[in-house]
């Protein structure tokens, strides 16, 4: 018998990617593992347990977990469903670390070998397990879809011998991964798109997908994208300029898509609540960073609020999970193409080269501690259950000695500012 893999049901009601498709199994199969997917995993993703049973799982329940060498997970499992995890299982899912020390701490002291997809390195070799991208790239589709959906007026430009409907007017700020793919799907629906960034890098792109940018392009934009391709957090001068800039612009648009994100800060405030009372009445502002604190005054989380003026803002949360049967089938290959970096395929066995900058990069919790160097630093009470784990630094010597800083002081203090994942 091989090494075996378990696929749970998400539990937290908003959820309803799974971590594993019918394509995943067969090729964790491949790798000679035994799959077992828990019954109902896959329902809200629209793949029934058959699906799974067809590409050679074995459909279990919660419990199987006790068995399993590899979970495969969406979210971070909580304190209850970790006593049932076995120590020295790994992990894999999107972990959420920052500002949740205790559920960090309850990840440790299970003794699992805990992995944040989320910190994948975006490196050529990783591409494929890039979930930020994944994800990020349906979110900025659904949030096009979400618009039109809140949006009575049609988007397209329609000459009938009845008359003419104008187009709408969209503005998507923010263009990283989700503003671009928020572009293009206003440009299919036939919206006149308009894009504003602070990275000059942006310019070019919106311009490759048939958009107008719009930016102010002074000193500080031509340095504002960091070495790893993100933005930084702009000056009190610059948030100035660019607002007065984009003020009179939103005034005359018809649907606005926020994105704009930046590393380690909260969400930048880009639509103030006099820009969103400037819009004609039935406008629509999809506010896609309200997770991480919001980019529109008036945001609300997990609502779609309709201001005095008739200004729909749209909040949804977990956004790619509102396209779940695509978000899943990318997110589980994400996880099969980091998993099988984990394997010695000779062996057929799970074999974590904790060297790999990959594993470096995502590993959270091993042997026991927390050894994340953004989160490490901190004692970890082991539960009695769990068997006694080798110390981090004797299983992992390419990691600093002492924690890079304590984690107080490497999580953002922001509370909105939680990992940059979309979960
Ligand atoms: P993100 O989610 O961090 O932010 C979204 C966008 O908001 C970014 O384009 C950012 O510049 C913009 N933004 C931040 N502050 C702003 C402000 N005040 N006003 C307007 N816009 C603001 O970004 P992302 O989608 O993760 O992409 C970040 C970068 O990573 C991009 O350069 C992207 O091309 C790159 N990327 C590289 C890879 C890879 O190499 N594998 C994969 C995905 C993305």
């Amino acid at each position: 018998m091989g090494q075996t893999v378990f696929i749970p049901r998400e539990l937290d009601a908003n959820e309803l990617r799974v971590a594993a498709s019918p394509d995943t199994v067969k090729r964790l199969a491949g790798l000679g593992f035994d799959v077992i997917v828990e019954s109902g995993a896959g329902m809200a993703s629209r793949i029934p347990d058959e699906e799974f049973a067809k590409a050679g799982a074995a459909i279990g329940k919660a419990g199987d977990v006790a068995k399993a060498d590899v979970v495969l997970k969406v979210r971070r499992p909580d304190e209850a469903e970790l006593k049932a995890y076995r120590p020295g299982s790994a992990v894999i899912a999107i972990l959420d670390p920052y500002g949740n020390d205790a559920a960090v701490d309850a990840l440790a002291r299970a003794g699992v070998t805990a992995f944040s997809m989320e910190f994948m390195p975006r490196i050529t070799r990783a591409q494929s397990m890039d979930v930020l991208s994944s994800q990020a790239n349906l979110a900025g589709y659904q949030a096009v879809i979400d618009a039109a959906a809140e949006y009575d007026r049609a988007l397209p430009m329609m000459m009938t011998a009845a008359g003419t409907v104008p187009a709408a007017k969209a503005f998507v700020m923010g263009v990283g991964v989700a503003g671009l793919q928020a572009i293009a799907t206003a440009r299919r629906l036939g919206a006149v798109v308009t894009a504003t960034d602070v990275r000059p890098a942006a310019k070019e792109q919106v311009a490759s997908l048939g958009a107008k940018f719009l930016a102010v392009e002074d000193e500080e934009f031509k340095a504002a994208e960091t070495a790893g391709g993100y933005a930084k957090e702009m000056s009190r001068e610059y948030q100035a300029k660019q607002a007065a800039l984009t003020a009179e612009h939103i005034a005359k648009q018809d649907i606005v898509i926020t994105t704009a994100l930046i590393p380690g800060r909260a969400a930048p405030k880009l639509v103030s609540a006099a820009m969103v009372a400037s819009m004609k009445p039935g406008s629509v502002i999809v506010d896609l960073a309200v997770e991480r604190g919001g980019n529109v005054e008036g945001a609300v989380p997990g609502q779609v609020v309709t201001t005095a003026n008739g200004v729909k803002i749209v909040g949804h949360l977990n956004v790619p999970g509102r396209v779940a049967a695509s978000a899943s089938l990318l997110y589980a290959r994400n996880l099969f193409a980091f998993l099988e970096t984990l394997v010695d395929k000779t062996a057929k066995t799970l074999a974590i080269n904790r060297d790999d900058e990959l594993v470096k990069a995502t590993m959270l919790t091993d042997g026991g501690q927390v050894v994340h160097p953004a989160f490490a630093g901190k004692p970890v009470v082991m539960i009695a259950s769990a068997e006694p784990a080798k110390p981090a630094a004797a299983k992992n010597p390419a990691l600093p000695k002492k924690a890079a800083a304590s984690r107080k002081a490497a999580a953002p203090k922001s509370p909105a500012n939680k990992s940059k994942g979309i979960a």
